[in-house]
């Protein structure tokens, strides 16, 4: 029978023992790190947007980053406790990547959790010795061409890593995962996840060249759900022991990236922001009237730490203490509140007047 994972938003499993990488994912305690937009793969389904796709660049969630140090900083920010290398293709920068893991390693201690996701095609024994040597704990094939898959077994002789296949559910594909379901189970593999094909700005031309159609709320490929729920039945039919993960792109969007937001708030809110139950924030900004009328009240209030001046001549306060502050300054200026996602800069939502 194939298991509900607290609830179908959170997906499904054939057999107890899914990745770790995903057990960490699901509260939201893994920074997504990508090293490189750089890939030898041209996948039509490909959902990394083309700003990031084939540009050496990194980001650190949703920041771009251009240093290990950065990287640090963003992930401390975020509270995580362990974090996916992805891309591009992680090891199409195989010394950057090793230094990455090697540093997230060292300052945050064994225990922080690290997978990383790659087609295989650059992936010898010798560098995937290395990755075991750095601290990789988990790495995931998505095997872009036949016979890529064969990584795996380069993997699990070579190294103490925990070894998957993570690949997306195209419709019609029930075929093509069996085979690599059973080829895991075949070489001792350790887990395999499928993802629901997510329809981007980047994929969304391409798919709809191939006839796929965009389903409820055109966010993800019709029909690719169904896809892997047959698989999945098929697979437990057969007998496959390996677990086999359904991960759907509402749990992705709407439960990781919020729980992921929510610890970066509560990790890194200024004394003045307030992290709201959806994981952002928000605060109050105070615009003070032109002429001098409110000054001494408003300075009582800044030598007091309720209100913090903003650097462009007004103030910013807790949605909490507008009461004292109207108390205090009554009739001064406009209130308006603001509500932002958690990211540096922060990054604007809405900015609503506030009536008196
Ligand atoms: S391997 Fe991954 S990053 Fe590269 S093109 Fe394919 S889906 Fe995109």
């Amino acid at each position: 029978m194939i298991r509900l994972l607290g609830g179908e938003d959170r997906g499904l499993l054939t057999r107890p023992g899914m990745a770790r990488g995903c057990e960490l994912c699901f509260p939201g305690r893994k920074s997504v790190i990508f090293v490189t937009g750089l890939c030898g793969d041209t996948c039509y389904y490909c959902p990394v947007s083309r700003h990031r796709l084939y540009h050496d660049v990194m980001y650190v969630n949703e920041k771009r980053v251009r240093s290990l140090e950065e990287i640090v900083e963003e992930v401390t920010r975020s509270g995580s406790t362990g974090a996916s290398i992805t891309g591009g293709d992680p090891l199409a920068k195989p010394e950057r990547t090793l230094e990455v893991i090697r540093m997230l390693k060292s300052v945050f201690g064994e225990s922080f959790h690290i997978h990383l996701y790659t087609s295989g095609r650059y992936a010898t024994s010798v560098l995937l010795k290395s990755l075991d040597n750095a601290g990789l704990d988990e790495i995931r094939f998505h095997p872009t061409l036949p016979g890529l898959e064969k990584r795996v077994e380069l993997a699990l002789e070579n190294t103490s890593m925990r070894v998957g296949i993570e690949v997306p559910g195209i419709p019609g594909s029930e075929k093509w995962l069996l085979g690599l379901a059973r080829y895991l189970d075949n070489v001792g593999g350790h887990f395999m996840n499928v993802n629901e094909l997510e329809v981007s700005e980047a994929n969304i031309n391409q798919l709809a060249s191939r006839g796929f159609k965009t389903g409820p709320g055109g966010v993800v490929v019709r029909g690719s759900r169904e896809t892997i729920l047959r698989f999945m039945e098929l697979a437990l039919r057969e007998g496959i022991r390996v677990p086999i993960h359904y991960c759907p792109a509402s749990f992705k969007d709407s439960i990781q990236t919020r729980f992921r937001m929510m610890l970066t708030g509560r990790s890194s809110h200024r004394i003045y922001e307030r992290v709201e139950k959806d994981g952002t924030i928000s605060w109050v900004e105070i615009i003070p009237p032109r002429k001098g009328r409110c000054r001494k009240a408003f300075s009582e209030l800044v030598g007091e730490g309720i209100i913090f001046p903003s650097g462009e001549g007004g103030f910013l306060t807790h949605p909490e203490a507008i009461g004292h502050v109207r108390e205090k300054a009554p009739g001064c200026g406009e209130f308006f509140l603001v509500k932002a996602h958690p990211t540096e800069p922060r990054l604007l939502i809405e900015r609503t007047l506030l009536r008196p």
